[in-house]
């Protein structure tokens, strides 16, 4: 507890340090703690700490750590999601990170709208190419991004991707970067529910140059949880 505190802490203080280096104001970056590597009590000890912003990747691990402590905190599904376990999320966690194709979007949209609810997603975005990566091509973004007008049962809050696991610095600054001109570019365009306001980039390794580039969400798991 007192180690995870202290992770926390040394945390907001990279972040704020960020923010610093390029102008912005540390209150714009919100922290997903991603609790995917531990367990139900563990995660109960991540909501202690302080972190309300809860980031799961698979639905199998999720459910019973959301119906045990869902009335706390807001919930986030940052995994690739299939087709027939939306049913599972729609309804639950307030946020996918993960929306990446039109089979999904239908089912989204069909799970949400029978039940009154709007989903909250970002579109995946597969900026660096990796044929492992999920994620929307940036060719076809624009399109998908338009089509999402739709789909009034999903509010596409903005982008978000996975920069590769390179050492070269300034090979993932520029993998943030681009997918900050494209949120732009696509903000631009005022497409109905699709507000586009948020970057979900940035996770343990890579966090403070998604900052410096522009990240509204980062996601961070092995820097909070230990490893
Ligand atoms: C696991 C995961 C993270 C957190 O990764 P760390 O490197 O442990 O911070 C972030 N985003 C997604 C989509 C993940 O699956």
């Amino acid at each position: 507890m007192q180690e995870l505190e202290n992770r926390l802490s040394e945390v907001q203080q990279r972040i704020g340090q960020a923010c610093r280096r390029v102008g912005r104001n540390p209150d714009e970056v919100n922290v997903v703690a991603v609790t995917k590597y531990v367990d139900l009590d563990k995660t109960r000890q991540v909501l202690d700490a302080g972190c309300l912003h809860i980031g799961e990747s698979r639905v199998q691990d999720a459910i019973p750590k959301w119906q045990e402590l869902h009335n706390r905190g807001t919930w986030h599904m940052i995994g690739h999601l299939q087709r027939n376990k939306a049913k599972e999320v729609v309804g639950r966690f307030s946020y996918l990170h993960s929306l990446e194709s039109i089979e999904l979007a239908k089912e989204i949209e069909r799970r949400a709208k029978s039940i009154q609810a709007t989903m909250k997603c970002f579109i995946q975005v597969n900026i660096s190419g990796e044929e492992t990566k999920f994620g929307i091509s940036r060719k076809e973004l624009e399109d998908f991004t338009i089509e999402m007008a739709n789909f009034s049962s999903i509010e596409v809050v903005g982008l978000m991707t996975m920069a590769p696991h390179i050492e070269n610095r300034e090979e993932i600054r520029s993998v943030f970067r681009e997918l900050k001109e494209c949120q732009h570019r696509l903000q631009k365009k005022q497409i109905p529910h699709v507000p586009m306001t948020e970057l979900s980039m940035g996770m343990s390794q890579d966090f403070e140059i998604a900052i410096e580039e522009g990240a509204t969400w980062i996601r961070l798991g092995s820097i909070l949880m230990g490893e």
